[in-house]
């Protein structure tokens, strides 16, 4: 019978749902001493816990009979996930949980700091009865601007209509039907949606895109006497820029749940800034989140163990089972994938609403974990991605209303795949080739035929097919010491328009991209990081 070790006084509702289930045996003790744990660990087939045990490499591989790691919460940077991976030991978080939680704190703190409650109680406190100086201000009516419409954003949405708000969001990656059904009216930019919003609040991930996205020059664009709320993630915010802000008065307040660097410094400025609410990041601090993770893991740990049902699982049990031998077109997949998504946001269209995979017949059996691998490169970069693996990208890509489809194609070669994103007018499609052994190669962008090993960077421009071109891209890429590993050239008729498809070893800097659009006759230049190295 699968064991099962409960640690760190996971809350007990879902301890009592495993504890009622006659195939496991479960085992409660408070957070353990390290060696205790490392000596115990190697009876349990599955480990429960919240932040305070370490599950390091160590004792992953001490637990030898271990399957399942479950961290009834979000973050997991207390477990070393590659080593789980790579022994073949899913670990399941509970991601959804502490949304309710969040939007409520919330509507608590900007309510808080437009009737100034907290200062409010301090002078009652102090034994003074002083009305004049407690002028506050309402919700109702007032413009609310959410950057990030995901799970916390969707909530407070909800929740602002309440209030009488008009609710305005950003957030490109979202199909306008979504924003129709939250009855949401989109910002066509960040800059749009700041210019109008009495409200500003972020509920997007810390991603190379959104770190210090509301810095000096966003503050400065907001509506005199503006509201900022960073609840998301510290450093989306730049925390100078938004201590000047209020220093100079020219915010009506903000609230901060979360920092830079956490727990706050003692001595920080933050702690003084005017008309600043501070909580020490309290998000998901409600006896109904920790409830509600502590169901949602336990729940999934017993399905892994007993059903073999790893959905839930952040991590893909490394090159195991039948995933491995589809491994090439699979990571095929998702690099086509990722290069669609990228040029077609960089021609403007980032709320991609179906996805198409086609696949020739001898890739027929592996049709769902290539759908997987699909849904994950649409959503690299856009949602957080210690969050999204293979197993779980197709219900996150659902979840957001993207349309999956996958069909066999006999006009496609052998081990053949193609990709088509579509969203509004615009549509992709990007096709490659997996072989059973050997390098897999991406073989067409739209109508141009290309055969590049999609590596760490690949690099795409299209350019006036004119003499010189490919010369000038490489010098300016050897000026800025980007190492080409392959440069591919294409193009459709002579003197027409060329595609070039470059692999690069390393990044390319947004730098040097609009380095690569100021050379004469490149129109577009997109550079797509490929993430699951
Ligand atoms: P989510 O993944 O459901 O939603 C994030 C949304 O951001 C997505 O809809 C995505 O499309 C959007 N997005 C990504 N990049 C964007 C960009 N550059 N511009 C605009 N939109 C962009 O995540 P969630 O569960 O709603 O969590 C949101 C944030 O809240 C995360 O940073 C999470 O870590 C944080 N969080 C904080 C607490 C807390 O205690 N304060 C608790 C839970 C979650």
């Amino acid at each position: 019978m699968p064991r099962v070790l409960v640690t760190d006084d996971v809350d007990p509702e879902g301890v009592a749902l495993l504890a009622a289930e006659p195939a496991l045996q479960v085992d409660e003790v408070p957070t353990l001493p390290k060696d205790e744990l490392l000596q115990r660990i190697g009876d349990y087939d599955a480990i429960v816990g919240r932040s305070a045990t370490r599950i390091s490499a160590e004792l992953l591989k001490a637990g030898t009979r271990l399957r399942v790691v479950g961290r009834a919460g979000v973050g997991i940077d207390n477990i070393a996930l590659d080593v789980a991976t790579s022994l073949g030991i899913a670990v399941i978080n509970a991601p959804a949980g502490n949304t309710v939680a969040v939007a409520e704190l919330f509507f608590g703190a900007v309510l808080g700091l437009l009737r100034q409650i907290p200062r409010a109680s301090e002078v009652m406190r102090d034994g003074r009865w002083d009305r004049a100086s407690f002028m506050g201000r309402e919700l109702k009516n007032k413009t609310l601007g959410i950057v990030g419409l995901g799970r916390i954003g969707s909530e407070v949405a909800a929740r602002a209509h309440a209030f009488g708000m008009t609710v305005v969001a950003y957030d490109p990656y979202i199909s306008d039907e979504r924003f129709t059904a939250l009855r949401v009216r989109r910002a066509p930019s960040l800059d749009a949606l700041i210019a109008e919003t009495n409200i500003l609040t972020l509920h997007v991930p810390l991603t190379e895109e959104t770190r210090g996205m509301i810095g000096k020059r966003e503050l400065g664009r907001l509506p005199a006497r503006s509201v900022v709320v960073n609840m998301a993630r510290g450093g989306i915010v730049d925390e100078a820029a938004l201590l000047a802000a209020l220093e100079a008065d020219k915010l009506r307040g903000a609230v901060l749940d979360v920092f830079t660097v956490e727990p706050l410094a003692a001595d920080s400025p933050l702690r003084r800034a005017p008309n600043l609410l501070l909580t020490p990041h309290l998000g998901a601090n409600t006896v109904e989140a920790q409830r509600n993770v502590s169901r949602d893991v336990c729940l999934a740990v017993r399905d892994a163990l007993l059903r073999n049902d790893l959905s839930r699982s952040l991590n893909v049990a490394g090159g195991s089972g039948e995933w491995s031998e589809l491994h090439n077109a699979m990571l095929v997949a998702r690099r086509a994938a990722a290069v669609a998504r990228a040029v077609l946001a960089d021609q403007g269209m980032r709320a991609v609403r179906h996805v198409a995979l086609r696949i020739s017949p001898d890739l027929a059996h592996g049709a769902g974990p290539l759908l997987a691998a699909t849904a994950a490169g649409v959503l690299e970069g856009v949602i957080e991605t210690e969050r999204l693996n293979l197993i779980n990208a197709r219900a996150l890509a659902e979840a957001r209303g993207l349309e999956l489809s996958v069909g066999e194609s006999q006009e496609l070669g052998a081990r053949t795949l193609e990709v088509a994103l579509a969203g509004g007018m615009q549509q992709l499609a990007v096709a490659g080739h997996a072989p059973d052994v050997g390098t897999p190669r991406l073989t067409r962008i739209g109508s141009f035929h290309i055969d590049v090993n999609p590596k760490q960077t690949l690099l795409i421009l299209t350019n006036h097919d004119v003499p010189g071109v490919i010369g000038r891209v490489g010098t300016l890429l050897g000026e800025q010491k980007v190492n080409i590993a392959e440069y591919h050239q294409a193009r459709l008729a002579q003197g027409g328009d060329a595609l070039a498809a470059i692999s690069v070893d390393g990044a390319v800097s947004e730098d040097t991209r609009r380095a690569l659009l100021e050379l004469p006759d490149v129109l577009s230049a997109s550079v797509v990081h490929f993430r699951d190295q």
